[in-house]
């Protein structure tokens, strides 16, 4: 198994990247933008190439410099994975001062940064000048679900690279050979998943995940009445906080012990007054991230709903062939019976809409609130 063997579906934007590192009229460029739809495998491509980069036989998979730079250990790979909704200017420095420098051990100096449509504009100012005059063995491996997310000044100066979403058949054999999961399962979990892999992944490994994702497809079964739209968004909202901070608090603990015994919290030469600050910067940070974890399992529910509607809409449209939810068949029927495609057009509508308004900072439960007013 070489590095590439798990970028499943990816083989035009593999062979790229296999000819930039032969060299070549298509040779090595030191800043990168990969771009592809969520659970396309953006931070997977990028660590895999940084592998390759650092590997003497072009990403054999098995040597170190491959096994240390896939598993974000390899000490002249960085792996930059933001929790928080930026990455502001000062964190774009360190990484600027981390660019400038010469590798330690490996061929080159390789930063990866997995969220680059989170750099601030203040940000992607430091970093420009980084692009513009590079070190002569560093690479900039830049990943986003679109180059359209990114500062115009930071896309131009990159080389683009785009992904694709993976088919379905491809993602349930990935399941069956390197999960090992069931055929059925891996059917399943790949069909509903959209082309995200990472999703299909966890739905097929996590009973729990499954059991919330039936939750959510019964909504439209049961918004009855005012009352039952409010008190089911609610619920809702709840429960994706609930799971936003069951990730979350295990991390949180880890962390905050960890800044205190690297402080000294408790021995004689401990710094109370820098140590809270500390504790507060930390306390800040993780704030950010289970907001990020929340706002992601609304996501979830939106994207799922709209497979959803979109199923009702195959059904009103006569269009034939297998659901997405074709386990929900009956329910779809029935709600496809009882309204016309211009309403769940508009149902498909009121969702995008949810989605848009989070993103404008809107209160989650109001706008979900607003949004099962709509879909009743
Ligand atoms: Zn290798």
């Amino acid at each position: 198994m070489d590095v590439w063997s798990d970028l499943i579906g990816q083989e035009r934007a593999v062979a790229e990247l296999k000819r930039a590192l032969a060299g070549g009229p298509h040779a090595m460029t030191h800043a990168w933008l990969i771009t592809g739809p969520p659970g396309s495998g953006r931070s997977n491509a990028a660590r895999a190439f940084a592998a390759a980069l650092q590997c003497d036989n072009g990403g054999c998979g098995e040597c170190k410099s491959c096994r240390t730079s896939l598993a974000g250990s390899h000490p002249d790979v960085t792996l930059v994975r933001t929790e928080t909704l930026t990455i502001g200017v000062d964190e774009v420095r360190e990484l600027a001062m981390k660019a400038a420098m010469s590798p330690s051990v490996g061929k080159r100096q390789i930063i990866v940064v997995e969220d680059a449509d989170r750099i601030t504009d203040r940000g992607a100012d430091a970093l420009l000048k980084s692009l513009e005059e590079p070190a002569p063995r560093t690479v900039w491996l830049l990943c986003a679900p679109s180059a359209e997310d990114v500062i115009v000044t930071i896309r131009s100066r990159c080389r683009h690279l785009g992904l694709v979403t993976p088919s379905t058949q491809a993602i349930c054999e990935l399941l069956q050979r390197r999960d090992g999961i069931d055929p059925k399962l891996a059917e399943w979990a790949a069909r509903v998943s959209g082309g995200h892999v990472g999703k299909a992944r966890g739905l097929a490994l996590d009973p729990q995940a499954r059991a919330w994702r039936d939750e959510v497809l019964e909504l439209p079964g049961k918004l009855r009445s005012v009352a039952a739209c409010l008190t089911l968004a609610d619920g809702i909202i709840k429960k994706t906080k609930e799971r936003a901070d069951a990730t979350s608090k295990p991390l949180d603990d880890k962390e905050t012990e960890a800044l205190k015994e690297a402080l000294g919290a408790g021995t004689k030469g401990a710094k109370p007054r820098s140590l809270n600050a500390a504790l507060k910067d930390l306390e800040d940070q993780q704030k950010l991230r289970n907001k990020r974890l929340q706002r992601d399992a609304i996501d979830q529910v939106l994207i799922d709903l709209t497979g959803y509607y979109r199923d009702v809409l195959k059904v009103q449209t006569g269009a034939g062939g297998a659901l997405v939810n074709e386990e929900q068949r009956p329910a779809i029927s029935a709600l496809a019976e009882s309204s016309n495609a211009d309403d769940t057009l508009a149902k498909i509508d009121a969702l995008a809409q949810c989605h848009r308004s989070l993103g404008f900072n809107a209160s989650p439960g109001l706008a979900f609130q607003a949004l099962l007013l709509t879909l009743r």
